[in-house]
């Protein structure tokens, strides 16, 4: 991957995805963005052992690469890099990226590590695919301005696009483990996008309260049986740092299990004073 890289790279726009797999609408969203952005397009399939925590589901996620595989060519996709664990964590591996402040909010302060292994696996993508930009999902808002800040504070020389959540019908995000979902938690996990619309609403309504926003979207989704909040936070949504009063574009994110899913969303409000 690297030697071909480095000889596209000389006359060719190189445009990347970094996933996990088991690709979806908004998997194939990205690519589409890429595809109109680049020359060639390098999709990663790699389930990134080091920004899963030792009670999660990394030997569960689900995979299945001939059928990534097919989705990629028919979507255009140029190059699918498809590494095994050996090649990029050899044994005695010991060098990690960490972006300060990242691991005090939203997922970051929930999941010990992760943003660690998110910034240290596409730094390595980075280095090996060498692309021009890579496109990431608003879906994982927090990722997405940790790698536009490493990418800043390290001198990359490329570009960090990011692109909309692509929903279901009902508004749930699309996402990898929406298959861990029975039938009943798939009807009520609609309500994370129903809550996030609430508290937007509210928010350019006029309301600044935070605990008032909070309170509201809660009251709604723990009327779902199935539902169990683990956060719903606002942040400012530049740096990502918890705002007391509402007075200027705010990201809603929140994380509620459904039975054995961990489901994540977000959305930006922009109060009516702050426009
Ligand atoms: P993953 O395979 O979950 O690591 O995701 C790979 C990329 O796809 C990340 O940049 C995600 O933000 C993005 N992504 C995942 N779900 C969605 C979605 N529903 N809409 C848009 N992008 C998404």
């Amino acid at each position: 991957m690297r030697t071909l890289s480095s000889e596209l790279r000389r006359e060719k726009m190189i445009g990347f995805v970094p996933t996990m797999g088991f690709l979806h609408g908004g998997h194939l969203s990205l690519v589409d963005r890429a595809v109109s952005l680049s020359d060639i397009v390098v999709v990663s399939i790699f389930v990134n052992p080091e920004q899963f925590g030792p009670s999660e589901d990394f030997l569960t996620y689900p995979r299945d690469f001939g059928r990534d595989r097919r989705l990629l060519e028919e979507k255009g996709a140029d190059i699918v890099f498809y590494p095994e664990t050996e090649d990029i964590y050899p044994p005695g591996y010991s060098t990690y990226v960490e972006v300060e402040g990242f691991d005090t909010t939203l997922c970051g302060a929930r999941r010990p590590g992760h943003m660690r292994g998110v910034a240290t696996i596409c730094m390595k993508l980075f280095n090996i695919v060498k692309p021009h930009l890579a496109v990431f999902g608003e879906k994982d808002y927090q990722q997405a301005v940790m790698i536009k800040k490493m990418v800043s504070d390290m001198n990359l020389d490329m570009e960090i696009v990011t692109s909309p959540t692509v929903r279901e019908e009902d508004g749930l995000a699309v996402s990898s483990r929406n298959r861990y979902l029975n039938e009943e938690e798939r009807r009520d996990a609609a309500v994370l996008y129903r809550a996030l619309l609430l508290g937007k609403k509210l928010i350019e309504g006029g309301e600044d309260n935070v605990d008032e926003v909070v309170g509201a979207m809660e009251k709604m989704i723990e009327e779902k049986k199935t539902a169990r909040i683990e956060y719903i936070e606002v942040v400012n949504s530049e740096n990502l740092k918890l705002t007391e009063r509402i007075d200027r574009p705010v990201l809603l994110a929140l994380s509620v299990h459904f039975g054995g899913a961990r489901l994540i969303d977000n959305i930006i409000a922009v109060p009516e004073d702050a426009t």
